[in-house]
């Protein structure tokens, strides 16, 4: 079910055109958000942009309603709300994420997101993000000959110095030492 990106259709996303809503709704592949052409979210990158006729076709092809522009009609609950951004931290971990980018690309502002997260999961959305990061080491360090540093990246750690920290604070071993008991 492949409808195409037409010049109109991405302009009218990039001008937030609110006479298009409704003849077409958009997902980026990223975040798999979808939302309608007026949504006020920052603008997707082009290759990212997949063309929906309906909500429901949205819905089956696995993305999620964008909080902001409510594209179903339904206001997005917190609990869902948190669903998305827990998705969205397991699908993008590796990559470099701040407060920012998490709140821009799950379409909400920085202080919602981390009261909202925090009420509904008991834990900040760092701290989420660090236990995603942190497991995915642990298997990497079970099943890999990688080096500290390779894994560092690979876990979206911006060095192997913070990795150790990290991996210590919480596993009060070093990635090192894991890796030799473990194998
Ligand atoms: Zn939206």
């Amino acid at each position: 079910m492949k409808h195409p990106l037409t010049d109109s259709r991405w302009n009218a996303i990039l001008t937030n055109d609110r006479t298009k809503d409704g003849t077409f709704y958009y997902g980026v592949t990223t975040t798999k958000i979808f939302c309608q052409p007026s949504c006020h979210s920052k603008a997707p990158k082009k290759t990212n942009v997949v063309i929906f006729k309906t909500p429901d076709e949205a819905l089956e092809a696995n993305f999620r309603p964008c909080k902001r522009c409510q594209p179903t009609g339904q206001k997005l609950t917190n609990e869902l709300w948190v669903e998305q951004i827990k998705q969205y931290l397991t699908n993008n971990f590796q990559q470099h994420l701040t407060l920012d980018t998490i709140a821009s690309d799950c379409h909400g502002s920085v202080s919602n997101l981390q009261r909202t997260f925090k009420r509904i999961t008991q834990q900040s959305p760092t701290k989420y993000l660090a236990m995603i990061r942190l497991k995915h080491s642990q298997e990497l360090l079970n099943t890999t000959d990688y080096s500290i540093k390779t894994i560092a990246i690979r876990c979206g750690f911006s060095s192997d110095t913070y990795f150790n920290t990290c991996f210590k604070k919480q596993f009060h071993q070093t990635p090192i030492a894991y890796r030799s008991l473990t194998k």
